[in-house]
């Protein structure tokens, strides 16, 4: 008999694009060449089912251009995901511009690029992400207006980390009171991995709450500035870390940082951060944190304020109604702890359901018309 599996091997060997695209069921993807800037890069559209697509464009120094697919793909599949659970009317979408971004970055090619975006007539709006910064932004809309996340001095919502760290501090509040019965965070020993725009806001709000707060950066002035402006406690050995004695861990630097090593040494009965993709594995490590009495709120649940306060700038931007609608973070939070505990799965497969229920609900509700 075949099997799926071996259908699906047999179709990435002969057309390695379509069947990868059909493994999660993106809609389009589009490449770009340019011989005269260089530009070479990769959108992808997910899944517009919500609305437009939405997600930011990174310049990375791919390998080879299966690694930028493969990394385009699976990060605009993820905007699907975030946007449905936070509630927006947004899809999932990104793009990759393979380069370095230090050194072959310039006007022409992000204004090439800004064209390659236009031409999709706004079922994809692009944003910043890693290797891309505001100056490419103001080059890229020179070309198209399907662009967000500008910064206010170009009519844009600014920076929005202030929003996301707001939602991360919700969600935390949401883990005490599932995990404790109670979302007071005072006294709390919270470890913050990241002092980065995120980290040093959500240390601000933790701080007031009077948690008892520990910090660690790889920059140390920063770190240092940090625990100067909020109170906080620097840790000193970063290979302390995970051995802490601490309430709640939240990984607000790099991804897959809860993974079967670290997982062996936290002694915490919450995650809850900022960083993507924080589970190494999610169907091995998922189930890990279960297995050590550990309490996972899933990263894109937590993490959203981002995306919502660039949904606001679409409509003309009003921070208090950005900050409103992160507000709901905690409700989402709870709701997804329910869901895993009737249904007896890890937080993370709750959180994908819940993003996918509304994706077929809405689905259907566009069919009528
Ligand atoms: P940032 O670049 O401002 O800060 C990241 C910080 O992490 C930096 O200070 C860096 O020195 C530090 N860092 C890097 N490697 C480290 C390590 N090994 N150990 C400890 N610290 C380390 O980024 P940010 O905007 O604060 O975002 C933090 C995380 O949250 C990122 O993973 C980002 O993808 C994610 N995120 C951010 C937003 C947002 O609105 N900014 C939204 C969603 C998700």
């Amino acid at each position: 008999m075949i099997e799926v599996q071996d259908i699906k091997k047999s179709s990435l060997a002969e057309n390695p694009v379509i069947a990868q695209m059909s493994l999660h069921n993106h809609e389009q993807v589009v490449f770009c060449n340019d011989n005269e800037t260089g530009l070479k890069a990769i959108i992808a559209i997910h899944n517009t089912v919500l609305g437009p697509s939405l997600g930011g464009t990174r310049m990375w120094a791919y390998n080879n251009e299966m690694e930028a697919l493969t990394d385009v793909l699976r990060l605009s599949r993820g905007m699907t995901y975030k946007s449905s659970v936070a509630g927006l009317n947004l899809g999932g979408g990104k793009a990759v511009i393979i380069g370095d971004a230090k050194t072959q970055k310039n006007e022409v090619l992000m204004r090439r690029f800004g064209k390659f975006v236009n031409s999709l007539s706004g079922k994809y709006i692009t944003a910043e992400d890693v290797g891309v910064n505001t100056r490419d932004m103001e080059y890229i809309k020179m070309e198209t207006d399907f662009v967000s996340g500008l910064p206010a001095n170009m009519g844009g919502s600014g920076d929005p980390s202030p929003v996301t760290a707001y939602g991360v501090y919700l969600s935390m509040k949401a883990s005490a009171k599932e995990k404790w019965g109670n979302d007071s965070l005072e006294g709390k020993k919270i470890v913050v991995q990241g002092i980065g725009n995120v980290g040093d806001n959500l240390v601000k709000h933790l701080m007031k709450e009077n948690a008892r707060v520990s910090i660690y950066d790889i920059h140390e002035d920063r770190m240092k500035a940090v625990a100067k402006h909020t109170g906080a406690e620097i840790i000193l050995d970063a290979n302390t870390l995970y051995d802490l004695d601490m309430d709640i861990y939240a990984p607000c630097a790099l991804g897959a940082t809860v993974n079967t090593d670290t997982l062996n040494r936290l002694k915490c009965s919450i995650i809850c951060g900022a960083a993507n993709n924080q589970l190494a594995d999610e169907n091995v490590h998922g189930k890990m944190v279960i297995e050590k009495g550990i309490l996972y709120a899933p990263d894109f649940v937590v993490n959203a304020g981002g995306i919502i306060n660039v949904f606001y700038e679409l409509q003309g931007y009003n921070r208090e109604r950005a900050m409103a609608h992160a507000e709901k973070i905690y409700q989402t939070t709870l709701n997804i702890f329910k869901t895993a505990k009737e249904q007896n799965i890890p937080t993370y497969m709750a959180a994908n359901r819940l993003a996918e229920k509304r994706i077929e609900e809405i689905g259907k509700v566009k069919l009528s018309f």
